[in-house]
């Protein structure tokens, strides 16, 4: 799968992709990552990606014309290198008022072969962008300043439900949200025992014991449902 990201900050990304799962999923060629700086999209001396709103209020907004240029080149690349079919290619907005992101999101998207993110900055974009998208995607009920930490969001939950880019794909069985609603049981590692102030703090008797049917057990009545 490649994610093509489009953004006025493209240094961002660097750490974030650079370091341990995402990085070997990249290396080993499970998931391509293209970082798009937005502002190659403009023609004027100053690269600019923003202006004010019409009927006045605070902030600017980001311009149609540039964030246009871009997912139509973005698209036009993707045809021509033969990455996927254009229906295989979802384009995605980040944003506060989109559909809120979930596991279930994640699951759904696994199959696409593109994904473009569109990463928001100042007071949002031209509502006409919403011509040009197929989804509206907000990561939490809160404003962030841009979509960039939505956009890596987007990109880790997917990825590592794809084959092979997790060391363990057990990891996927049985963690938080891989049922809806349903949360991992807790756990635990060395020392049995961790003593602070005073105090002991024990790992559960029955995880230590080896008995495979009663820690299953456990770990069942321990998994929390969310209402
Ligand atoms: N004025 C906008 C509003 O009230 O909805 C908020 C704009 S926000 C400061 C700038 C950009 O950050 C947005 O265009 C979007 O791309 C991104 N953003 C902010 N909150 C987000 C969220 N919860 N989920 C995804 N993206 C978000």
């Amino acid at each position: 799968m490649t994610f093509h990201i489009i953004t006025i900050f493209p240094n961002i990304f660097d750490s974030y992709f650079n370091e341990s799962i995402l990085k070997r999923a990249q290396k080993n060629n499970l998931i391509k990552i293209k970082i798009y700086n937005l502002r190659d999209w403009t023609n004027d001396k100053h690269k600019t990606v923003d202006d004010t709103p019409y009927g006045g209020g605070a902030g600017m907004i980001m311009k149609i014309e540039p964030l246009y240029k871009a997912i139509k080149d973005i698209k036009s690349k993707i045809i021509n290198n033969k990455l996927a079919k254009q229906k295989n290619t979802k384009i995605i907005l980040l944003s506060a008022k989109g559909k809120l992101w979930n596991q279930k999101c994640a699951q759904a998207h696994i199959g696409l072969d593109n994904i473009i993110l569109i990463c928001g900055r100042y007071e949002g974009i031209d509502e006409r962008i919403k011509k040009f998208i197929d989804e509206e995607v907000s990561i939490g009920d809160y404003v962030l300043t841009g979509g960039e930490i939505g956009a890596m969001a987007i990109i880790d939950s997917i990825s590592r439900l794809l084959p092979d880019v997790l060391g363990n794909s057990q990891s996927l069985i049985n963690e938080s949200h891989s049922t809806p609603g349903v949360l991992e049981y807790p756990q635990y590692t060395r020392p049995e025992i961790f003593t602070i102030d005073k105090k002991s703090y024990r790992a559960p008797k029955v995880l230590l014991l080896g008995n495979h049917k009663k820690i299953a057990e456990w770990q069942q009545k321990k998994m929390k449902k969310l209402k």
